[in-house]
Order: C-alpha cells, then sequence, then structure tokens
C-alpha cells in the first residue's frame, strides 16, 4: 500500500509539474492550449460564450536592463500572483511565454472580458513593485465566433493587442471584427 501510495503521489507531483510554469506558478503553454482547445469545444457545441484575454507587461524589457534579469523574473512572479488574487474560479490564467499572460473567460461575451481586463490593467497599474515601482500593461480581448480555433481566437486577442501596443500602451483594446 505505501508503494501505491509513493507511485501515485509521484505521478501527480510529475503532472503538477508539466502543468505549471516554474517561475511563476500558474499554468504554462501546454495546459492553456489543452484548456483552450476544450473550451471552444464547449463553446461550439453548446453555443456558449467565450473570451480570450492577452495581457502583456509594456517595456518590460526596460526592467531586464535597469535592475537585472532576477528582478524581472520577480515582478512576472508578483504579477501572476496579483492577477491570480483577482480572477473568479471558473477563469483560467497562465503564463503564454516570456511576458505574455493569457486568461481564458469561459460563459464570458467580450464585453465582460473588458470589463473584467481593465480592472486588471487598473489593479496592475496602481501596484507599487519592490524596488522597480510601477508598471502597466497592455491587453488584447477576443471572443469566440463560430468556426474559431485556437489559432484564430489567438490572433484576433493578438491583433487587438498590437492595437493596444500602438495606441500608447497600458491600454485594454477588444477586437471589433468577426474574422481574421
Ligand atoms: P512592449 O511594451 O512592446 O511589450 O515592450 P517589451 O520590452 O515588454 O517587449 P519585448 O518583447 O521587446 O521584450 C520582452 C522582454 O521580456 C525581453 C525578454 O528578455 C524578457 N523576458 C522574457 N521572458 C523572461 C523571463 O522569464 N524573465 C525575465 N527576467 N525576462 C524575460
Ligand atoms: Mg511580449
Ligand atoms: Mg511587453
Amino acid at each position: 500500500f505505501l508503494s501505491i501510495n509513493v507511485d501515485i503521489t509521484a505521478k501527480i507531483e510529475l503532472e503538477k509539474m508539466a502543468s505549471t510554469d516554474k517561475l511563476t506558478n500558474i499554468y504554462n503553454r501546454r495546459m492553456l492550449d489543452q484548456f483552450l482547445q476544450v473550451e471552444i469545444e464547449i463553446a461550439n457545441r453548446h453555443k456558449e460564450e467565450l473570451s480570450l484575454i492577452i495581457l502583456d507587461i509594456d517595456h518590460f524589457k526596460h526592467v531586464n536592463d535597469n535592475f537585472g534579469h532576477l528582478a524581472g523574473d520577480k515582478i512576472l512572479s508578483e504579477l501572476s500572483n496579483i492577477i491570480s488574487d483577482n480572477l473568479r474560479n471558473s477563469d483560467i490564467f497562465g503564463r503564454y511565454g516570456g511576458e505574455e499572460f493569457l486568461i481564458i473567460c469561459p460563459k464570458t461575451n467580450k464585453h465582460n472580458a473588458f470589463i473584467l481586463a481593465e480592472k486588471l490593467r487598473i489593479i496592475v497599474k496602481t501596484f507599487e513593485f519592490d524596488k522597480v515601482g510601477y508598471k502597466t500593461v497592455s491587453i488584447g480581448i477576443s471572443d469566440f465566433q463560430k468556426n474559431d480555433s485556437i489559432e484564430t481566437l489567438f490572433k484576433k486577442a493578438d491583433e487587438a493587442l498590437y492595437i493596444a501596443k500602438n495606441n500608447g500602451r497600458d491600454k485594454c483594446i477588444v477586437y471589433e471584427g468577426n474574422k481574421v
């Protein structure tokens, strides 16, 4: 019995490691892709709403350049905590890569996703990070439309993020077309 328990514990530990981003302790890209696939299937089959939020730290390179890579790492982990603390249980939050994060919002239209994104944007910009001070984020939002795939849903949010970056950053932009 003991050995079976040890096996199960080890297996759970391994699964957690494979699904978690080491630095921030939130879901990694692999898990985000899996969740997105599942949520898109649900949205398709049950005609449920689904929104995707991409969040990217503004001028993050400055942090590394001026305060060092470790300070940059610390911002990534602090930011993940702040955001985790301000999400609903149903939202799926993870690190997609570098200084880019995704929030998958099941049963949520883009209007409500925008409200959530604005709330997060303000929470981040008013938070004083240890040593580094204040940072802002830019956010792109898209919603699921019939026949969207992971790629198209992501591309729409990424286009909205690009607009946010090109319009002065520290902004949330909703993708307003239906197709990419
Ligand atoms: P923008 O406002 O356009 O987003 O500018 P930016 O500087 O945030 O964006 P850019 O993509 O030019 O730079 C992202 C930086 O994030 C570069 C890279 O070194 C840094 N970065 C990516 N992953 C990590 C990490 O795990 N730790 C640290 N410290 N830095 C990271
Ligand atoms: Mg980036
Ligand atoms: Mg950035």
